[in-house]
């Protein structure tokens, strides 16, 4: 994560020279953490609590969310046309925050958002395989051989890539529960797509060990518990 040395910190945040931030420590006004800083080579990172006298420099509190995203709602922070997903929130950090993994306009389910960037990072890396599940609802029945080809892997010439191995379960003639370790571009509408089966309803329902909360309407959210932050992987 970004850190900084506190003078420096100090210095940009109240637009005052680095010789008089040293004054002020003398004098005690500073804290980090709550504790009085006298260190001007202490590095501060975008966690830390800073104040001077009474006066909150720097809160920035990491936040973990889950949202049950409603289709319609873009996984964007700006949007011009249609309503994004940190419009749904009433979190006081949610102007920080930013979405680990998109969804579709017209797909639904659970979305991640967080300001940890190392957080959202390992989430999102390739090497981590984190596993996405999906319930997807198909127009055209389902059968077998979906099965072997999801395993398998596409070759998508747009990217140049073979999927990944993915999971896919039947779970009705037109319901199937789709693991994916990856997520490219509408990647299970494609996926479904080899088949000429078009994809009319997709839900996320889970990320990692992570499931979305089951009394979470469409649209709320929630802060994650410290086990779910550090027991998603
Ligand atoms: N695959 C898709 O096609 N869309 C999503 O939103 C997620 C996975």
């Amino acid at each position: 994560s970004k850190r900084a040395r506190l003078d420096r910190f100090l210095s940009s945040e109240l637009k005052i020279k680095r010789k008089d931030i040293r004054l002020m420590l003398a004098q005690n006004r500073v804290r980090v953490d709550g504790i009085v800083a006298k260190d001007i080579q202490q590095l501060v990172d975008e966690f830390s609590h800073v104040s001077l006298d009474d006066r909150v420099l720097k809160n920035n509190t990491p936040s973990y969310v889950m949202l049950n995203k409603p289709v319609g709602v873009v996984s964007a922070t700006k949007d011009v046309k249609h309503k994004t997903v940190i419009d749904l929130l009433e979190h006081p950090a949610k102007s920080e925050l930013h979405i680990v993994g998109r969804l579709d306009l017209n797909t639904s389910g659970l979305v991640l958002l967080t300001n940890d960037g190392r957080w959202s990072r390992n989430l999102m890396s390739p090497e981590c395989k984190v596993e996405k599940r999906y319930r997807v609802t198909l127009q055209n029945p389902l059968s077998e051989e979906y099965i072997h080809a999801f395993a398998k892997g596409f070759y998508f010439e747009f990217e140049d890539i073979t999927t990944q191995a993915a999971k896919l379960e039947i779970i009705g003639e037109y319901v199937a529960e789709v693991t994916l370790t990856e997520g490219k571009y509408h990647q299970i509408k494609r996926m479904f797509g080899r088949f000429r089966n078009p994809v009319i309803g997709l839900h996320r329902c889970s990320v990692g060990e992570l499931t979305l909360d089951a009394y979470l309407n469409e649209g709320a959210s929630r802060d994650l518990t410290a086990a779910e932050v550090n027991g998603i992987f």
